[in-house]
């Protein structure tokens, strides 16, 4: 019997896990290399990111920040690998994924990683490194569901000689099935004040505003108290015809908002800046077309669309099949 084995319980045999425990030992990538040598501009990066102002990882002795081993290593978002780029992947880790997607554990989530440091990078330094499929654990049952621990142990060299360790462990779970009589979320209420009021005012009526100097007709949006062409103070406002097109757009996956998806489940929606022919720009939803069709000058027209009994909000319909 393997080491761990006992854990399953004796009334619940589980075939699968003596199958996955079989692929603990093997490759999950060989003599791999990293992209780029250690260096100084993503250690700026990665130290502006985390607000780290250390001195250790700045100037001519600088070295990297140890948390930095795995950034080292990774690949990148894009999705083929370039010829001369040097993965290692294996197929077992692929393999052994595949044999928990087959058995019904699809979802996944990273639980934790650890990491073991054995010398200071230094920009320069050459990283390639191996991973192995270090264990995997007897059938769990979390919160999320129940699945198996896999835990992956990347060695990672500079210049050839061991620089440190890096544990990488994910749950691949089959999700606990939850009740669907959620009740949706309501969308955050915009805050209305006496410098925008009058917008909102306007989107009542089903009128989208714009507010428009009277000094020097320069059009502004969103509201704002002066005119930032002339500093004026006055203003009247002038109705958007309700034409645009899509000037720039997000597209939001995660963490997922329900109540900003217009389908209402949580999933994948998208942010549009709008240009409306007056020439000024709205941030909306686009709705009519599935969010990946959401493009660079989409020709939109505004309708008002009903969220909840107590809110409206201008949105942008798509005018063609996107
Ligand atoms: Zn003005």
């Amino acid at each position: 019997m393997k080491p761990g084995a006992r854990d399953v319980r004796a009334d619940a045999p589980d075939p699968l896990y003596e199958q996955l425990a079989a692929y603990a030992g093997r490759p999950a990538a060989t003599a791999a290399s990293g992209k780029d040598p250690v260096n100084a501009p993503m250690i700026r990066h990665w130290c502006e990111a985390m607000g780290d102002t250390s001195p250790a990882y700045r100037g001519p002795d600088a070295v990297a920040p140890p948390t930095m081993l795995q950034a080292w290593t990774m690949r990148g978002l894009a999705p083929d690998p370039e010829p001369d780029d040097r993965t290692g992947r294996s197929p077992a880790y692929d393999g052994l994924l595949r044999l928990l997607d087959g058995a019904g554990y699809t979802s996944v989530v990273a639980t934790d990683c650890e990491q073991e440091y054995l010398r200071p990078l230094r920009p320069g330094d050459l990283i390639t490194y191996d991973s192995v499929i270090e264990s995997v654990s007897p059938r769990k049952t979390t919160k999320l569901g129940t699945g198996y621990f896999v835990t992956t142990r990347m060695d990672v060299r500079a210049n050839g000689e061991p620089a440190g360790t890096h544990r990488f462990r994910i749950l691949k779970y089959r999700p606990v099935e939850r009740p669907t009589q959620r009740k949706a979320p309501l969308r955050p209420r915009p805050v209305i004040n006496r410098d925008n009021a009058g917008f909102w005012a306007g989107v009542a009526e089903h009128r989208l505003l714009i507010q428009r100097c009277t000094r020097c007709a320069t059009l502004r949006f969103p509201w704002l108290p002066g005119c930032n062409a002339c500093a004026g103070q006055e203003w009247d406002t002038v109705e958007a015809s309700g034409e645009g097109t899509v000037f720039s757009h997000v597209v939001m996956h995660h963490p997922s908002f329900p109540a900003f998806d217009p389908s209402g489940e949580g999933g994948p929606y998208a942010v549009a800046l709008v240009e409306l022919v007056e020439g000024v720009r709205i941030v909306g939803n686009v709705v009519g077309v599935p969010y990946d069709k959401v493009r660079v000058g989409l020709p939109v027209r505004l309708e008002f669309q009903r969220m909840d009994p107590d809110l409206e909000l201008p949105v942008f319909r798509a005018s063609e099949g996107g």
